[in-house]
């Protein structure tokens, strides 16, 4: 196991946390809890105790969801094209298979989410862009990039992240099982993305492919 050292931001005592650059979640179903709890990248200092965020790159793998996520952050433009430099034979592609590339662990969670609501992202990111367009009068100070997908049990919705209005409320709207399952028959053909290869599919990601506004 690698380790990795670094000052507390709060009192400069050296840190020593352990890395995983490689996650199988089937493996270790713990890492997955850890990862959703956001304890994962938090380390805590010894002589303080504050908890300081360390995210790092991580592959992150779930073979029962066929689900792999490479979260690399700050990433440059040639990541993409080098984790998809290997061609393999269409018989090794699983069609299935859903790679994708992330910033950090909020977008990791989400992409965990998706999966185990059963949602495919690509039309979560175009239901996402559909409801910020309703919200976007009501609400002028959300962006785009706050609105998440949240899973809640068997009940799936999207929420302002890290956003409360004057009520000290919460912003979600539910997931209309309807519209969701029209978006899949009207649109996924047109976010077809090559098996077997990485995607970074994002709210930038969806405007390259359909224009929304
Ligand atoms: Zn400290």
């Amino acid at each position: 196991m690698e380790k990795e050292k670094f000052k507390c931001p709060g009192c400069g005592t050296e840190i020593t946390m352990d890395v995983h650059e490689f996650v199988d979640v089937k493996e270790d179903p713990a890492y997955k809890d850890a990862i959703m709890s956001g304890a994962f990248f938090l380390a805590q200092c010894p002589a303080c105790g504050a908890s300081t965020l360390a995210e790092y790159p991580m592959m992150y793998m779930d073979p029962d969801r066929k689900l792999t996520v490479y979260m690399a952050p700050g990433h440059d433009d040639s990541l993409l094209s080098q984790l998809n430099s290997l061609e393999l034979p269409a018989s090794a592609v699983d069609p299935e298979a859903v790679f994708r590339v992330v910033q950090d662990g909020g977008e990791l969670l989400e992409k965990i989410l998706i999966a185990d609501g059963g949602r495919d992202d690509r039309v979560i990111e175009l239901y996402k862009a559909l409801v910020y367009e309703n919200i976007k009068e009501e609400w002028p100070d959300v962006r785009r990039e706050d609105l998440l997908y949240y899973l809640d049990g068997e009940e799936d919705y999207f929420i302002i992240w890290d956003y409360t209005n004057a009520m000290g409320e919460q912003l979600t709207v539910n997931l209309d099982e309807a519209l969701y399952q029209e978006l899949v028959q009207d649109y996924l053909a047109a976010l077809e993305v090559p098996a077997g290869k990485y995607v970074e599919v994002n709210a930038t990601w969806l405007a390259s492919r359909i224009d929304v506004e």
